[in-house]
């Protein structure tokens, strides 16, 4: 016997997937579940948005989360890890948790995401048919390519609307969903915290979310892998610091003059982070 179809939208609180939803909502299409899987690490507005749209559509908006925090997993979470990996050879043998997540080991993305949503559809997959909807905009065809994006259950509306990102964002702000401003600063919004971010958002991250920024540094200070391939946080903290100085005095914030005395500034950083390291020990 055929099972009945489950209409669950999956929603990350971001311009793509809101306008999709309104425009759901507006063209009286079946939805049984509106889905958020909950990181714990959204921006604070991000939560006041989800919250709005909630109250503002009569829709319930299902969390879920994983089984630990962000927190947990990066630096607590026994992890059990062959004897010749790289990381037991590289930092002490007894090092907890996952550390940053990274281009090639997005394990918060598994943990956090996609095994939490996981286990909530397995639940209703033995009696009915899954009609996963997706939010991704008419002009992101590469995401389409991914394997992950072509399962037969999933369904694309922004692609079939011709809706761009461009457009999800206006159709949003029309109808007066404007996340206090966050689209304003970032292009994309993800986790704040995120190691994958562009310099860009990690630039406005520092000035207009201080608290979080130095929450990151706090993070990265206990942290065994480096944040990003080429930076730790507080080298980006002297980048950043160092771009409004040269700023300030007309000076270019890119180019070989500019990187080179950054360089110098990371030598110095280098030298007062281990000789500070030398007198705790
Ligand atoms: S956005 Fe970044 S930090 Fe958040 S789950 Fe994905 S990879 Fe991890």
């Amino acid at each position: 016997m055929e099972k009945p179809i489950f209409n669950v939208v999956s929603f990350s609180g971001g311009k793509d997937s809101t306008a999709m939803l309104l425009k759901m909502i507006e063209e009286k299409m079946p939805i049984d579940c509106i889905l958020f899987c909950d990181t714990g690490l959204e921006f604070p507005q991000m939560y006041e948005h989800i919250d709005q749209v909630e109250r503002e559509t009569g829709y319930k908006i299902m969390r879920v989360k994983g089984e630990y925090s962000f927190e947990h997993w990066m630096f607590e979470k026994e992890i059990s890890r062959r004897e010749d990996s790289s990381i037991l050879n590289k930092y002490e043998a007894d090092v907890k948790g996952y550390g940053w997540a990274g281009p090639k080991m997005r394990w918060c993305t598994k943990e956090l995401k996609d095994n939490p949503r996981k286990r909530f559809l397995d639940c209703w997959k033995p009696f009915y048919e899954i009609r996963y909807y997706v939010g991704i905009a008419a002009d992101e065809q590469y995401r389409l390519e991914r394997k992950n994006n072509q399962k037969k259950n999933h369904v694309h509306p922004l692609v079939e609307w011709g809706m761009t990102e461009e457009d999800c964002l206006k159709y949003c702000y029309d109808r007066g969903y404007d996340w206090g401003g966050l689209y304003k600063y970032l292009k994309r919004v993800s986790c704040w915290c995120c190691p994958l971010q562009s310099l860009e958002e990690l630039r406005m991250l520092r000035k207009h979310f201080p608290a979080l920024w130095e929450k990151l540094r706090e993070w990265d200070r206990r942290n065994f892998r480096q944040f990003k391939e080429k930076y730790s946080v507080e080298e980006l903290e002297v980048r950043f610091r160092f771009e409004e100085e040269r700023t300030s005095e007309g000076k270019p914030i890119k180019g070989k003059e500019f990187m080179n005395k950054l360089r110098e500034k990371f030598a110095i950083l280098r030298e007062a982070e281990a000789s500070g390291e030398a007198k705790n020990k």
